[in-house]
């Protein structure tokens, strides 16, 4: 199989799915370009091997038409100035042909948000699910979809997806376009690789003891994820504001926690296939609880069993925290997905900050931690300690679907699977 490293760009265009959906300020000035960055070493051997680039993304959701406020031509500037190479932009993606012809060794072609076009997603616009004539519609819209990734792949005689974010997606650009390039001529991109490297020393590769802490806010959204872990762990450490429907599940008093009342079931299967399974489920004990959801209210620290009416638990308390840490500490695999507290307030920042701590002495210590899915990356680097964890994933979606166990159709679509 083809991959960055063995394969020589010399002559040849590629065209490569990045993930260029950076945040805007009103303006239209990129307020964080982290995602620009993280493409740079892919795109950089592509040119230093005397290849030329044909780069194409989507930046938000345009839902398939013009949408001058979500043009990728605000980023050309920010994209050449971080390549050090001009970059010339087409200002539809599905009309490049000329442009990309005319594109030399060294030259870069950075083409209009794929989703200006419904083609990339896929999904029939303006009918609704429930009308009949809405299958006949996807069937055409499936053919349309076909016809687009192949106009996009006729630009290239290589292409490679770098863009992890969006891996879970079976859009034209990160995986039907596959489909029109030989196996040696389609590859991942450096960050995929790293990505795919980095679930794998979770799910294949694990060295003992593997601890997970899932937090958040919900048992419900979580529970693919913690159903799949359950088979792999030694430790499973769940914190955040799912405790509550874990405390009420066991009869607790939560006062006004956050609390899934329909799923105080499921809260009772998890413990008990733990259970079944030898895997050490870690859940709270103790919580700071506050009489109001933000940083003047007053707060008292309580067992999650016993929550006074009108009050609520936000954060960890030190009894859970020193058994979170029990089980990070000597932890060889980690993977943390989820706060484990509202640390969006001060106040309640305690409990995600131990946890990170934890997770970088165990990381010190020889431990391979992951750090994964939007907050728990918020969480590390808010406390200033993404450069002390071993891996920081940037996939949302994409990642919780990997860790779930499911293919993600960006990969397959490259390695066959
Ligand atoms: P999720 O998107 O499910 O990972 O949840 C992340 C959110 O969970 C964050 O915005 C946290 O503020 C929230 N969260 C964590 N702990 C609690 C809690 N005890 N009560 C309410 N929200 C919480």
């Amino acid at each position: 199989m083809a991959t960055i490293d063995n394969y020589n760009f010399a002559g040849k265009k590629a065209i490569v799915r990045v993930d260029f959906n950076v945040p805007l300020n009103e303006d239209g000035t990129i307020s964080d370009d982290t995602r620009i960055r993280g493409a740079l070493p892919t795109l950089k051997k592509i040119l230093a091997d005397g290849g030329s680039l044909i780069l194409m993304s989507h930046m938000g959701k345009p839902k398939g038409k013009v949408n001058e406020k979500l043009s990728l031509s605000q980023i050309r500037e920010a994209v050449a100035k971080a390549l050090g190479a001009e970059v010339k932009f087409a200002p539809d993606c599905a009309k490049a042909q000329e442009a990309a012809k005319d594109l030399k060794p060294g030259e870069v072609l950075l083409l209009e948000n794929l989703r200006f076009y419904p083609e990339e997603e896929g999904k029939p616009v303006g009918i609704d699910k429930n009308d009949p004539a809405y299958e006949d519609a996807k069937k055409e819209m499936k053919k349309s979809q076909k016809e687009f990734a192949k106009t996009l792949a006729s630009y290239a005689d290589v292409y490679v997806n770098d863009a992890f974010g969006t891996a879970h997606r079976k859009h034209a650009s990160t995986a039907v376009i596959a489909d029109y390039f030989d196996a040696n001529d389609k590859m991942l991109g450096y960050l995929m690789e790293k990505e795919v490297q980095a679930v794998d020393n979770i799910l294949k590769d694990i060295k003992r003891p593997f601890t997970a802490i899932m937090g958040g806010s919900k048992v419900s959204t979580k529970i693919g994820i913690i159903e799949n872990l359950m088979d792999k762990v030694d430790n499973l450490i769940l914190c955040g504001g799912m405790t509550y429907t874990f405390a009420k599940a066991q009869g607790g008093n939560v006062g006004n926690s956050i609390c899934e009342n329909d799923k105080l079931d499921l809260a009772l299967d998890i413990m008990k296939k733990a259970k079944e399974k030898g895997v050490n489920l870690v859940l709270g004990t103790d919580c700071v609880a506050a009489d109001a959801f933000s940083n003047d209210a007053n707060t008292q620290i309580c067992s999650v069993m016993d929550i006074p009416e009108g009050w609520e638990g936000l954060d960890a308390g030190p009894d859970s925290i020193a058994a979170f840490r029990e089980a990070i500490l000597p932890a060889k695999t980690i993977l943390w997905n989820g706060p484990a507290g509202v640390f969006e307030i001060e106040k309640f920042t305690t409990g995600s900050r131990a946890i990170a701590e934890a997770i970088v002495e165990a990381t010190d210590n020889g431990a391979f931690s992951l750090v994964g899915g939007g907050d728990s990356v918020a969480c590390v680097n808010k406390f200033g300690l993404a450069d002390s964890v071993s891996y920081v994933s940037t996939g949302g979606g994409a990642l919780l679907e990997a860790i779930e166990g499911k293919v993600l159709p960006g990969i397959a679509a490259i390695k066959g699977e």
